[in-house]
């Protein structure tokens, strides 16, 4: 069974063969039952029948001649006689000899039906002689014709007792006939309608099995497939499906696992080159520090040269020295933002004790600035404790940072539900964000104001997104202008280790 087509095909195939042998079956059944139906209906009740006019004729004419005999010329009696025996009792004969004839000749009911026919024939010319001897009054007194016709009344007498006895053997052979046909009858349509229920039984059966068994190969390589997919978009890309059958669905299997390597080989080469690239900063922000370091201790050794120098010569060397210590922060930030993610290993967080320690760090800052920072419920996530700490302290910082001067600033932190995700709020009542940077202000180095407004290298919010990636989420921002900005992050539930 090589593909979906030919199982769907032997699923219905068998669905319609085992129905065509149910109908076979039936029809073999029905034949039976038809067959003794049609003798009863072509033998049995028309033999009845003929035999019951039999009688009656029979009957009917042999009182006619006995009347015949005994009184004079009575004209109802002869046109009887006469209509019995020249139009009923030949057609009776006619109609007997038609039903025999579909009979095999040694059948005992042939033989005793063509007795009948015979004995009636002669009935009939015995009785038409009476009636040809006696058709006068003087026919009555002429003693030869009285004794002739004696005669063949009593001939007429023995054949009706003979026809009579003969109807009455026949009329109980074919009603024992009629009986045991009928009761074969009925055992054939009961065994007609027990293999119809049994035999479809089982072909309903037979077939659900099939559909089932033919649905499962179907359905089952489905969700194997499924499951993979599931487990690739959860990062997991070292899962492979494994199939092993020969279809189309085995196929895009294969191909689902080749899609799989080439995805795990990508995302090596772009992790490869990302560390290749995080330790290119890492060296070059650490080779830098050096001339920073040097420029900024031969600066201090100017300052000695204070009162030699004139105005603009002591304020440029104000100027070396406020650019040497702004590019000693941006070089530290970019050493941090490049060493992130290197120690990786993951651990139950309490968040709300993690926010103490936060808190402790920035204590001084919150009491300079006089913030009100209020912490809801957080929940234990999985995660990496500094760069979640970090995370926290960037977001709270400049919540408190970016404020109109005089306000006191509100910061709350809170989660909301998430089935797959924790998800993080940190509202401010700060100077808030125009639309058109909610997004740019992510970007390493991006930042709306000068030093001298806000303090910063615009490394921060690089750094929060950098953090909440490792954990399998994202960040946005919500806000307006003086109406204060509320950063949502979010962290997978269910975080693999990288
Ligand atoms: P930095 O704080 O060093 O300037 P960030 O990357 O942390 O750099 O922030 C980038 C810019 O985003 C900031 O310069 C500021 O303009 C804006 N920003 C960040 N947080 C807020 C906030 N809570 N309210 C208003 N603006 C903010």
């Amino acid at each position: 069974m090589n593909n979906i087509k030919s199982k769907l095909i032997l699923a219905f195939g068998t669905t319609i063969t085992v129905l065509l042998l149910v109908m076979v079956l039936k029809s073999l059944y029905s034949k039976k039952s038809e067959k003794i139906q049609e003798i009863i209906d072509v033998r049995i009740e028309p033999a009845l029948e003929i035999l019951h006019e039999y009688r009656s004729f029979n009957n009917e004419l042999y009182l006619i001649a006995i009347n015949k005999i005994s009184s004079a010329k009575n004209e109802k009696l002869t046109n009887r006689m006469k209509v019995i025996t020249e139009v009923e009792l030949p057609h009776l004969n006619k109609m007997a000899f038609d039903l025999i004839a579909t009979f095999p000749q040694e059948n005992p009911e042939f033989y005793a039906f063509s007795q009948i026919i015979g004995t009636t024939d002669n009935a009939i010319h015995n009785v038409e002689d009476m009636f040809i001897i006696l058709q006068t009054k003087n026919d009555y007194e002429k003693i030869e014709k009285l004794n002739v016709s004696s005669t063949l009344n009593d001939k007429i007498a023995l054949q009706f007792a003979e026809i009579d006895h003969l109807v009455a053997a026949l009329q109980l052979q074919f009603n024992q006939e009629n009986k045991s046909k009928r009761t074969e009858l009925n055992r054939q349509l009961a065994n007609l309608n027990k293999i119809i229920i049994i035999s479809s039984t089982i072909a309903i059966l037979i077939s659900l099995f099939v559909a089932y068994k033919t649905i499962q190969s179907i359905v089952k390589p489905i969700k194997i497939l499924q499951e993979g997919a599931k487990r690739i978009s959860e990062g997991d890309y070292k899962y492979r499906v494994m199939l092993n059958g020969k279809d189309e669905l085995n196929e895009l299997g294969d191909n689902f696992n080749s899609m799989a390597d080439s995805l795990s080989t990508s995302f090596e080469n772009i992790n490869s080159k990302n560390k290749e690239l995080e330790q290119f900063v890492y060296i070059a922000s650490h080779d830098l520090q050096e001339p920073l370091r040097t420029i900024s201790s031969f600066s201090k050794l100017l300052k000695q040269y204070h009162g030699k120098l004139d105005d603009t010569g002591n304020q440029s060397l104000h100027f070396i020295a406020q650019a040497t210590s702004r590019m000693q922060y941006l070089v530290k930030d970019l050493m941090d933002y490049s060493r992130l993610g290197s120690d990786k290993s993951l651990e139950q967080i309490d968040c709300e004790e993690l926010l103490i320690g936060v808190q402790s760090d920035l204590s001084e800052l919150i009491k300079e600035t006089n913030t009100k920072l209020i912490i809801k419920n957080l929940p234990k996530v999985s995660g990496y404790k500094t760069s979640l700490g970090l995370l926290f302290q960037n977001l709270i910082n400049n919540a408190m940072k970016f404020q109109n001067a005089g306000v006191k600033p509100i910061v709350e932190v809170f989660t909301e539900e998430d089935p797959n995700f924790w998800k993080f709020g940190i509202k401010d009542n700060g100077i808030g964000i125009a639309p058109q940077h909610q997004e740019k202000i992510f970007s390493i180095f991006k930042r709306l104001h000068t030093k001298k407004a806000y303090e910063g290298t615009g490394i921060g919010l690089a750094h929060c997104q950098k953090i909440v990636e490792l954990h399998g989420g994202t960040i946005r921002v919500e806000s307006e202008i003086d109406h204060g900005s509320t950063f949502y992050f979010t962290l997978a539930k269910k975080l693999l280790e990288s």
